[in-house]
């Protein structure tokens, strides 16, 4: 039999195993000895662990962090990296989120899409790959996480206590075709406090839920008499409005929602009170920072105005956004979400950002995720791109994002399915599902890549 149909001939036992680890809420909870991630991340690893063992692998359990089994011979290694821990199921749902039910030829769950209905395909992929004795040079592990949804400290676990690290690999937990760059992701931390003098002050402003997040509102009360209240109240701006009160004025700004790595899809709260309030008699320190946040800060969403723009034809623009203020009479804190083109690095913006900040007196906290770049004319790039032909007729190019997924927590691997092109993203969504085809589709194209990466 051939390595496509031994893969489909498992597809009875590939669904009742998935259905029973669907079965097992595996949403982090409080950590026990031995689970670090809650006692039912620990029973998900412990059930496909077993399932594993009972095909004859070896298999290792990482103090519950993760697990990994394993076939073949060889001195070099190449992975493919899964997750079993999942998200609250959340409100909404037509079916039993940890029912694993199966109708219309979908098997619905929460896990089902994100990421145990792949880490279950490959488990199986991996047995037909070995029933089909086809040689191999190199060995294929399969690695378990529990904890890529709420911090993904599992794979640093597992690298810090001595795992091994593959020659190539890829985590089935994005989409096709592939995603061979990823942005460096960098949050600035900054904070600072300021003295305020005059008739006008700054009482609170807040503005922002998230540094991922283009703000859609930002609010400022501000503290002066009814005459000069009423004067300002007055003033005219863009999407922002004032509102006389007892103690003086509220001021509030709107702007659109987007997702913080494409900045330029919203408009920034936050960005337009700045320049509103700096148009107002503020005096004192207060004064000359509002000036400077606005002008290197503003509406800006590609870091000009910072000075830290950087731009490659890979992955187009340095994203900027200003995600978070808070403020009260003396303190304020900012919190920026930027991420740098995959062709650049971290001392290409980060301490140019630094500096600019600790000139104007603020103090800075930068916390910063590695880019990824794995280039188009790789082995593992060309490779993974030949399978995906191969089992779907479509010549896939491969592509960079903003975001972040599991492939950055591990070297020398990448984010390749589960999704395809055109399908609906139902991870962390009520009702989640896989079509049975395209669950079995993804276990083939897991099958020819463990072989094709190994052989
Ligand atoms: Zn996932």
């Amino acid at each position: 039999m051939d390595l496509n149909t031994l893969v489909l001939s498992k597809q009875g036992r590939l669904l009742a195993c998935l259905q029973e680890n669907i079965r097992i809420p595996s949403v982090e909870g409080p950590a026990e000895e031995g689970a670090p991630y809650g006692i039912h991340c620990r029973c998900s690893l412990d059930h496909v662990l077993a399932a594993a063992d009972a095909m004859g692998f070896k298999t290792c359990n990482v103090d519950g962090h993760v697990g990994w089994c394993e076939y073949g011979e060889g001195d070099e290694m190449v992975a493919v990296l899964g997750h079993l821990d999942v998200v609250p199921a959340g409100d909404g749902w037509s079916f039993d989120p940890w029912g694993g039910e199966i109708k219309d030829g979908k098997i619905f769950g929460r896990g089902t899409m994100d990421d145990k209905g792949p880490s279950i395909a490959a488990l199986f992929a991996l047995e037909a790959l070995r029933d089909s004795g086809l040689p191999l040079k190199r060995r294929v592990r399969l690695i378990f996480g529990c904890n890529e949804e709420t911090g993904a400290t599992d794979v640093h676990y597992y690298l810090e206590h001595g795992g091994e690290v593959p020659v190539m690999g890829f985590t089935p937990d994005a989409e096709y075709p592939i995603i061979n760059g990823e942005k460096g992701i960098i949050n600035g931390y900054c904070s600072r406090s300021f003295t305020q003098t005059g008739d006008l002050k700054l009482v609170s402003l807040k503005g922002g839920i998230a540094s991922n997040v283009v703000p859609e509102y930002a609010k400022a009360e501000l503290a002066c008499n009814a005459e000069l209240a009423a004067r300002l109240a007055e003033k005219s701006f863009e999407k922002v409005t004032f509102t006389v009160t007892d103690t003086g004025l509220t001021v509030e700004a709107f702007g659109e929602n987007a997702h913080g790595s494409l900045p330029w899809l919203g408009e920034n709260a936050i960005g337009r009170l700045v320049l509103a309030l700096k148009e107002l008699p503020f005096e004192g320190e207060l004064a000359g920072i509002l000036s400077f946040l606005a002008e290197k800060l503003g509406m800006d969403t590609v870091g000009k105005a910072a000075g830290i723009h950087l731009h490659d034809e890979i992955s187009g623009d340095l994203s900027f956004n200003w995600g978070v203020m808070t403020a009260d009479e003396h303190h304020l804190e900012l919190v920026i979400n930027y991420r740098y083109p995959v062709t650049f690095d971290y001392a290409d913006c980060g301490p140019a950002f630094q500096t600019l900040f600790e000139a104007n007196g603020f103090t800075v906290r930068q916390v910063h995720k590695e880019k990824l770049y794995i280039p188009a004319d790789s082995d593992l790039v060309k490779t993974l791109l030949k399978v995906y032909k191969e089992h779907t007729g479509i010549d896939g190019k491969p592509i960079c994002i903003g975001g972040g997924t599991y492939a950055k927590c591990l070297p020398n691997i990448l984010a390749f399915g589960p999704i395809f092109p055109g399908d609906e993203a139902r991870e962390h969504k009520p009702d989640e599902f896989m079509e049975i085809p395209k669950l079995m589709k993804n276990a083939q194209i897991i099958a020819g890549a463990m072989y094709e990466m190994a052989k």
